[in-house]
Order: C-alpha cells, then structure tokens, then sequence
C-alpha cells in the first residue's frame, strides 16, 4: 500500500499516452512570439487553444501599463488582500468592474477559480440550495463541495428540468441559489439565459452568471451574456475571470446587491492568499477600457468563429450546437482525438485535447478557441490542418 496508489488511473492514462508518444497536457511553449503564435517542439505554431479571445497579450497600451506599475509598485503585493495585499489600483479596478455593470458591488480576487470557491462557499451556508447546470466548470464543483449547502444538478441548458427541481424544494426555493455560465468552456454553447431568468423570478431564487467565456466577447459593451440577452438586471451575481479577454490572471464577482460586499472578508479564498501583482492590476485596468470599446475586436472575434465553425462543418466534423469563439470537433473516442491532436501539433496547430471526464457527456474533443488577433490566413491554416486529419 502507497499513498500513490490512487493514482494508478492517471499513471495508466499517461502510460497510454506515452505509447502514442504525444504529451498534450503541459506542453511546454518555448517561445512565445504574439497572441497567436508561439514555438512547440521546435516548430512555429498557430495558438488555437489560448482563450485569448481578444489577443490583448501583447497590446502595447497593456504591457507599458504593466511595466510603468512593476517600477512603480514592485513585483508583487507579499499578502493578501485583508492584511497588506490592497493597494490603491485594487480598489480602482473594483470601481470601474462595478461601474462596467452599472452594480454597487464588485470584488477582486487572485484567480477566476478562486473567485468560484469563495462565492459559493460563501454565500450558500447549511441549510441552503445550490441548483447548478450540470456542464459547469470545474471551479463552480469545487466551490459547491466547499459550501454546507445542498447540492442539486439541473439538465444543460434546461430551465424546464430546473423549474421542476425548484418546484420541489417548496419555500426553500426562494433562498436557493441557480448557478450557470454564458458560453459553456468545452462546447461553446449559450445558456439560455432568458428563460432561465423566468424560472429563478417565478421561485424567487437567486441567479449566479459565471462569464468567464463570454466577457468581453458578448454584448455591445462586452459585458456578456447578461448584456447580450438583456439580463443584467435580472443578475444577481456575475463572476469573471481576467484570464481570458481581458489577458492577465485574476478574477472578480460583481452583484446588483450591496450586500455582497458583506461576504467579502468571510471568504476564505479571497481572506487566505495573496492579491494579484501590481502589473496585473494596471494590465487588467487597461485591457478593460479597451475591451469596453472593443466593439471592432468583438466583430472580428466572431468572424473568426463562424470561419472556424462553418470551415470545420464543411468537413463533416461533429461540433457543438453553435458556433461561437469556442469550436470543439467531437471525436469518437479518446485514442482517435490523441492521435488528432497529433497530426494537428505536427501541422503547427495547437488545439486543446480534452479526455473523459473533462468534457460533458464523456465526450472526447479537439476544442479550438479563436482570437480577435487570429487572421483570416491563420484560420484558414487551422481549417486546412483539420482537413488533412481526414486524408
Ligand atoms: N470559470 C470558468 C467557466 C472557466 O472556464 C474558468 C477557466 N477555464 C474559470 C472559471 C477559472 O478561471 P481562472 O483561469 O481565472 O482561474
């Protein structure tokens, strides 16, 4: 007996891979030349799989914003944001999320992940209801198991299951909290956000938004889905993560109600580790102001989407429902979607691979995601490159 011994899926997993001689999780990008392209293995690659859906990585109003806030503040904060960790660009970027969502109430948290965990460990306590969307993401679970409260999955993207299991929690719906994202991380699928919204006003319940996907790529302003459907004033929680659009690393939860700023020192995740760095802070400042105006770098976001999708389409591959900047090619089984992923690294494009359990429904994908810096060439290459796997 070994404390390793749990791990024996995951050294079979690797073993299978090592066989097929690919290493898809962790690769390593030697040099990484734009928002749309880097060196793996030797080889210049088209980034496919980045979440960059803006390309802001390297606009120049946000690396000099950055570089200004290291000489000026230092490399990092060295605490958290209750003891020495808030500094004066802390609190700015706060204000201007919560004037972003017209809300009373914004927190800044050191990762999108961390910004799950301590919001639903949070708010829901013992004797709570979490209804969640079965498709969500990874860091939406954990911070359920880290709440007391009870936890009920709802059917993707089916408010009419989510009534149902309302309706059955009786007064205790009206305290329940709804938990759903506004494009779905592997499929690149919409919630549908409208009737959703029907369901929690007709239980009273309350509606968490996580936008990680689709701030800065849905709605004129770039608010989201919330934006997009109209729904912001039905919201009552938006989370967000800067990892994506707005390309730094962080995360923020905005609300419609002023009480959430009561929360904010019982949550452990934001109370037990450090504030994001002063470089961070400035990159993210600048990067929203121009995604708030990015309605050009929105267009040419979606243009690339639909490319990729209808591109792929044309060539039989099985994708998710719509297309948007996310476009997962569904494949039949684990071993055909490694040897893919393959074939596509050794064309020079780098998508993600995503094994079971990562995706819903066990599915096995190649999932792409487009940026607004992609050009039409670059994904017409990515096109071309999934055309040759079926050769
Ligand atoms: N929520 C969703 C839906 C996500 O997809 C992710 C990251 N992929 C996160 C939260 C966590 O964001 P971060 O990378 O900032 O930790």
């Amino acid at each position: 007996m070994s404390l390793f011994d749990k791990f024996e899926p995951i050294a079979k997993a690797r073993r299978e891979l090592a066989e097929a001689d690919i290493a898809p999780f962790g690769v390593v990008t030697e040099r990484i030349l734009s928002a749309t392209e880097g060196i793996i293995d030797g080889r210049r690659t088209i980034l496919a799989g980045t979440n960059n859906y803006l390309g802001l990585t390297f606009d120049p109003r946000c690396i000099e914003a950055a570089a200004a806030a290291v000489r000026e503040q230092g490399t990092g904060t060295t605490g958290s944001r209750m003891a020495n960790g808030t500094y004066g660009d802390h609190v700015a970027l706060e204000r201007e999320l919560a004037a972003f969502y017209d809300c009373p109430a914004a927190i800044v948290f050191s990762t999108g992940y961390l910004a799950n965990l301590a919001m639903l460990s949070t708010l829901a306590g013992a004797g709570d209801v979490i209804l969640l969307d079965a498709d969500c993401h990874a860091s939406i679970y954990d911070g359920c198991r880290m709440s007391d409260a009870e936890i009920i999955r709802f059917r993707h993207n089916d408010a009419e299951d989510l009534a149902k299991r309302l309706r059955r929690l009786g007064s205790r719906a009206e305290n329940a909290l709804v938990l759903v994202e506004g494009i779905y991380s592997m499929l690149g699928d919409l919630a549908p956000l409208a009737d959703i919204v029907a369901v929690k006003r007709e239980y009273g319940a309350y509606l968490l938004v996580d936008e990680a996907h689709s701030v800065g790529v849905l709605g004129n302003r770039g608010q989201g889905l919330v934006e997009a459907t109209g729904m912001l004033e039905e919201t009552d929680f938006i989370i967000g993560t800067f990892s994506k659009s707005l390309a730094g690393i962080g995360g923020f939860a905005v609300s419609r109600l002023p009480e959430l700023e009561l929360s904010r020192f019982a949550m452990r995740p934001y109370v037990f580790t450090a504030s994001p760095s002063p470089a961070t802070i400035a990159a993210t400042r600048t990067a929203l102001a121009i995604l708030r105006d990015g309605v050009d770098l929105r267009e040419r976001l979606w243009a690339n989407g639909r490319h990729l999708y209808h591109g792929l389409q044309r060539l039989g591959f099985r994708l998710g429902p719509e297309h948007s900047p996310v476009v997962a090619a569904i494949m039949d089984s684990p071993q055909q979607a490694m040897a893919c992923w393959k074939q596509l690294t050794e064309h020079g494009v780098y998508v993600n691979l995503v094994l079971p359990p990562g995706a819903p429904n066990g599915a096995s994908l190649l999932r792409c995601s487009v940026s607004a810096a992609h050009t039409s060439e670059q994904i017409e290459a990515i096109v071309q490159a999934f055309a040759s796997l079926s050769e």
